[in-house]
């Protein structure tokens, strides 16, 4: 299996991802997650993308392709991969075509997942991670005796440093404006799949598959 899932932050590309990978056995490459390491690892070039992190902008083009086709060439790969937050212009969709042609992997899919604006806000002002657990949770959508089993467990809940309300609406202008047309270019090529990526986790992951 190799494919790009595509939708806006907080539409669930990265919850779905761990769960198709867990199942398929194929790695989940989140582009977001590989930028926070080197963030959190404060190499030279962690701290440059920290303050773009930040600010809800994008890294630029040929950076992302470098961390993308290291990555991709990594022997796990070579059975496929889900790749989550990348591509984010069109500028990285041409060069990922040219390096999985160079690579001889077609993509079968781009996957878009969907969801409405106002869900995204909530999604995203609400996201939290447990520190002790590594839990993917929302203040406002997760049962509370999940939340409650984070602090159980010693933990605490934290809020990504990109999930204020002001870095969250830049970081969707710039899905509406670079990527978002994206998905017509996939469509075009007869390669999108939509999913209605509204619900619980397990309804849209029953779509998910369903649509692959
Ligand atoms: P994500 O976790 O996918 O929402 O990504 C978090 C942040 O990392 C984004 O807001 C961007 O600043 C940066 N980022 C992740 N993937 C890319 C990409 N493909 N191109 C440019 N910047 C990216």
């Amino acid at each position: 299996m190799r494919i790009v899932l595509l939708g806006a932050p907080g539409s669930g590309k990265g919850t779905q991802a761990a769960m198709l990978k867990a199942e398929r056995g194929v790695p989940h490459i989140s582009t977001g997650d590989m930028l926070r390491a080197a963030v959190e690892a404060g190499t030279q070039f962690g701290r440059k993308a920290k303050s773009i992190m930040e600010a809800g902008d994008l890294v630029p083009d040929d950076v992302m392709l470098g961390i993308i086709s290291d990555r991709l060439r990594e022997d796990d790969a070579a059975e496929g991969f889900i790749l989550d937050g990348f591509p984010r212009t069109e500028r990285q969709a041409l060069d990922l075509d040219e390096l999985l042609d160079e690579l001889a992997q077609p993509l079968d899919a781009a996957v878009l997942m969907d969801v409405d604006t106002d869900i995204l806000m909530k999604r995203l002002t609400g996201r939290r991670t447990c520190s002790e657990t590594g839990k993917l949770l929302n203040v406002y959508f997760s049962p509370p005796e999940e939340l409650e089993a984070c602090k159980q467990a010693g933990g605490e809940l934290i809020q990504r440093d990109d999930d204020n309300e002001e870095t969250i609406a830049n970081r969707l202008a710039v899905y509406r404006e670079p990527t978002e047309p994206l998905i017509d270019s996939y469509r075009k090529r007869g390669k999108l799949k939509r999913v209605n990526a509204e619900g619980s986790v397990d309804e849209v992951y029953e779509r998910l598959l369903a649509a692959l």
